[in-house]
């Protein structure tokens, strides 16, 4: 599979899965834009993507900001000529029980999650239609766009609600040439995931050993993480699809914790 001359922009690239899926379709001959809050963090992602051989650019977006969403992507688009793959994937955890869940952090999680799939979608699904090759939209869902559990109001909802704008956009998109489709991660031990284990344990009353095992890898077929990588291999295998055959779904990758 090849993504030469593609141009891909991967939201909260500086970290975590979004790193890990920007070096992938790099090292496939796509140019990435690591677009992130963290500027420093994108820049540094993006210079070792460059020093490797890849081709790269950091791009200062809040996926919250409409204004900083567009000019991040008419940048990119004026830059490097086209915008062929989105990979929608900056979030955040904030857990807590329903009745404590301030609505300031309930207003926060969803306008990160599904305003900034929203938005993104918006500014970058226009330069697709304009273009031959149309493109292929990914957003990164979680085993919670099909499961939920404890303390995570705000989070189950906002991966739910992805896969309903994937559905609508490939539904759009489709004729257009425009595919979109939800990569649904069980856990991976990313900066996201090592913040929530102390959280939980504290939240939950048992200690974190109990919340890796019986909580995070419970209901896997083996115990065992999700890494970085399998969730970049997914995400390159939707990006480089050469056919419409495969829009509008979810693919979860998680051990064998959900099975849909
Ligand atoms: P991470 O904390 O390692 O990285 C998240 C990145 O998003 C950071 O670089 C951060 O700066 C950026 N970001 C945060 N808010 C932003 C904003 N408003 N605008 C732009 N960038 C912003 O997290 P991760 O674990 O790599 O998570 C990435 C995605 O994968 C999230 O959508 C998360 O829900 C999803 N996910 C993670 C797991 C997991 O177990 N780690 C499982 C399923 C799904």
């Amino acid at each position: 599979m090849s993504l030469q001359d593609k141009v891909a922009l991967v939201t909260g690239a500086a970290s975590g899965i979004g790193e890990q899926c920007a070096r992938r379709l790099a090292s496939l001959g796509a140019t990435v834009v690591i677009a992130d809050l963290n500027l420093a963090n994108a820049q540094r992602v993006a210079g070792s993507i460059v020093e490797s051989g890849g081709k790269a650019i950091a791009v200062s977006m809040d996926v919250t900001s409409e204004e900083a969403v567009n000019a991040g992507i008419e940048r990119t688009v004026k830059e490097l000529g086209s915008i062929d793959v989105l990979v929608s994937n900056a979030g955040i955890q904030i857990v807590a029980l329903v009745e404590a869940y301030a609505f300031a952090d309930w207003k926060k999680m969803l306008a990160i999650h599904l305003d900034g799939a929203v938005l993104t979608t918006k500014a970058a699904i226009r330069h697709m239609y304009d273009s031959k090759g149309g493109g292929s939209i990914i957003y990164m869902g979680s085993v919670h766009s099909h499961e939920a559990s404890k303390l995570k109001s705000a989070y189950v909802t906002a991966k739910h609600g992805l896969l309903g704008l994937a559905r609508v956009v490939a539904k759009e998109g489709g004729p257009r040439g425009v595919r979109a489709n939800v990569v649904c991660p069980g856990f991976v031990r990313t900066p996201l995931v090592k913040k929530q284990i102390p959280e939980q344990a504290k939240e939950l009353g048992i200690s974190e050993q109990d919340v890796v095992k019986n909580v995070m890898l419970k209901e896997t077929v083996d115990g065992e993480f999700t890494t970085v990588e399998d969730v970049a291999n997914t995400v390159a295998f939707l990006a480089g699809f050469e056919s419409s055959a495969l829009t509008g779904q979810s693919i979860i990758v998680s051990h064998g914790w959900a099975m849909k």
